[in-house]
């Protein structure tokens, strides 16, 4: 492992001024950046500790609720006003990791937390775009079963691994960063970037930048909103497919409709198409599987992940027949 020193910061604003120093890194719960740490893959050669800023609250604001970003996952799964407002965000975050874990990690650090894919942790230093520019995607003909099939380039396949980022994007979030010129709000959905010809730039965050906290409005579609995900064992797993739905029903029609996928897609996926579909409508299974065709026109399999594209569809019929009590 590299040498690297280490300060912790108790005020925004010294941890902005070292987070911005060249090589400078932010550890917040650390169930991330270590791992990254031991297999070399990161290098900072500052770590700034986050962990004892005022960033912690959750709070009931005009229009919505305001996260911060040292907010642990455990405690919002378990926020009763979480729960009752915005049911996808609770249930993103306790299909992820593990008890221990969720105590452990930060909300800011879930979202920012970096691929699963193996070649991206190889240790023997496979060709890897994201790690290594220019060196080479290994997983494109390689072992991609686990891999997406949205949002992919020449240049990287990568899926983005957190659940909480889906229910995010899905809900309309809107993130509050600052940095050494001031503050900046970023929607949740252009806060992850595609990979295109640059994989390793993984999101809208400049260097010495801290995400303070997470925005999501108050909607009915919040309120009656869901998280599904299907993995291969049941927990302590990664997505296969995942759906975060919220629908607002008026009568017997889709008045509004959010979408997001996670498993999938190199980002976040937030499925416009697939909202597009369902506004207006009647909940039924036929118009529940319209919206899932039209989202998944543009995927694209590369072998082994050939299944994740009928798998997502149901995975979302599935999400928004239980969603609407299997009214369909
Ligand atoms: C075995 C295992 C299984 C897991 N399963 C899942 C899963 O199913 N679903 C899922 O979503 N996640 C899963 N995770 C990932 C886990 O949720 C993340 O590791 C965790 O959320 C990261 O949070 P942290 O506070 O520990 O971040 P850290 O490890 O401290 O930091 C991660 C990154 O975020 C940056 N960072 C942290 N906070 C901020 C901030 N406020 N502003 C700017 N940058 C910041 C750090 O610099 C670092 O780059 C799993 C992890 C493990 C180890
Ligand atoms: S999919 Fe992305 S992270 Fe994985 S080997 Fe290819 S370039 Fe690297």
């Amino acid at each position: 492992m590299n040498p690297f020193d280490f300060v912790r910061e108790h005020e925004i604003p010294a941890a902005v001024k070292s987070g911005a120093r060249e090589g400078a890194k932010f550890i917040a719960g650390g169930t991330n950046v270590v791992d990254l740490l031991k297999c070399d893959v990161e290098r900072p050669t500052h770590l700034v500790d986050i962990n004892a800023l005022p960033l912690g609250k959750i709070e009931t604001v005009s229009g919505g609720v305001k996260i911060g970003s040292m907010v642990r996952m455990s405690d919002l799964a378990a926020n009763s006003h979480i729960i009752q407002n915005f049911p996808a965000i609770s249930q993103a975050l306790l299909v992820s990791a593990s008890p221990q874990i969720r105590n452990m990690a930060s909300i800011g650090g879930n979202l920012m937390q970096r691929t699963r894919c193996p070649y991206f942790r190889e240790l023997t230093w496979t060709p890897c775009n994201k790690r290594n520019p220019g060196s080479r995607c290994s997983a494109i003909e390689g072992e991609n079963r686990l891999h997406a099939v949205l949002g992919t380039s020449d240049a990287c396949i990568a899926t983005h691994p957190s659940d909480l980022a889906v229910a995010v994007a899905a809900l309309d979030g809107v993130l509050t960063l600052r940095g050494p010129a001031g503050e900046r709000k970023v929607n949740a959905v252009d806060f992850h970037l595609l990979p295109g010809n640059t994989p390793h730039l993984e999101h809208n965050l400049k260097h010495g930048e801290i995400i303070e906290s997470i925005f999501i409005p108050d909607a009915a579609y919040a309120k009656r909103s869901a998280y599904l995900k299907i993995r291969d064992r049941a927990a302590y797993e990664f997505a296969l497919a995942s759906a975060a739905v919220g629908l607002d029903i008026s009568g017997d029609t889709i008045r509004s409709a959010r979408i997001a996928f996670g498993g999938v897609g190199t980002k976040p996926w937030r499925a416009k198409f697939a909202e597009a579909a369902l506004v207006g409508q009647r909940p039924t299974p036929n118009i529940f599987r319209a919206a899932a065709e039209a989202e998944m026109k543009s995927a694209k399999s590369y072998g082994q992940n050939a299944f994740k594209i009928e798998f997502m569809k149901r995975t979302l019929v599935r999400a928004l027949t239980d969603l609407t009590g299997g009214a369909a």
